[in-house]
């Protein structure tokens, strides 16, 4: 499998490594011609807000949709989820692919960087969470998550209680995590993101 990491800006290199570990190239993409040939692209964290403008000035962003429309994966990683958000801070998102809202920067001054256990549908999962955006289902808030009310949008994995808020969807094709597993040795939700990949070349 052949995986594109945006390579704008931010945490680009981290991710080679686990997909070579599980048997995927990489290729950085910084032009729409880049994504030519792709069966994935990572969205890694960094800075969305600079991201988003190279996004723009690239001409990125139209291109990225058409991509997600064919059906490919997509996979958002902090600054990188906050990029496929519809909304962002009560404004519309960049490319606006998955029915969630970011706050962006919402664990203030003293929890700006922890790491803490997460619950994930791959079982335990080290949480690296860096000036983590807090993510939720857009709409009713009290339908939030329900697959009732939402029946496409997936939570794959929550923080711990007494916070057991959602740091990991699944949307069709596409994944969104509010922390950063490449800068963990676990390689479970590469792994993941290569398995939905899969599910989509054997149909
Ligand atoms: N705080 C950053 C932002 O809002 C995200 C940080 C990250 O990607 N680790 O874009």
């Amino acid at each position: 499998m052949r995986i594109g990491i945006l390579a704008l800006q931010g945490a680009v290199q981290d991710h080679g490594r686990p997909l070579a570990r599980l048997g995927a190239e990489s290729v950085e993409v910084r032009r729409p011609a880049d994504l030519l040939g792709l069966d994935g692209l990572i969205l890694p964290g960094g800075e969305s807000t600079v991201m988003g403008r190279f996004l723009e000035d690239y001409g990125l962003v139209e291109p990225i949709r058409a991509f997600a429309a064919s059906g490919k994966a997509l996979w958002g990683l902090c600054a990188g989820a906050i990029l496929l958000c519809e909304e962002v801070d009560g404004q519309e998102g960049i490319l606006r692919l998955l029915p969630l809202k970011a706050t962006r920067n919402a664990y203030g001054r003293q929890l700006a960087s922890f790491e803490e256990e997460l619950d994930t549908v791959i079982g335990s999962f080290p949480g690296v969470f860096i000036r983590a955006p807090r993510l939720e289902a857009r709409g009713d808030d009290k339908a939030r998550g329900d697959r009732a009310a939402n029946p496409m949008l997936e939570i794959l994995g929550t923080r711990r209680p007494p916070c057991p808020e959602p740091v990991l969807f699944r949307f069709a094709s596409i994944l969104a995590a509010s922390f950063h597993p490449e800068l963990t040795e676990d390689l479970g939700l590469h792994a993941l993101f290569l398995q939905i990949i899969g599910e989509r070349l054997s149909h």
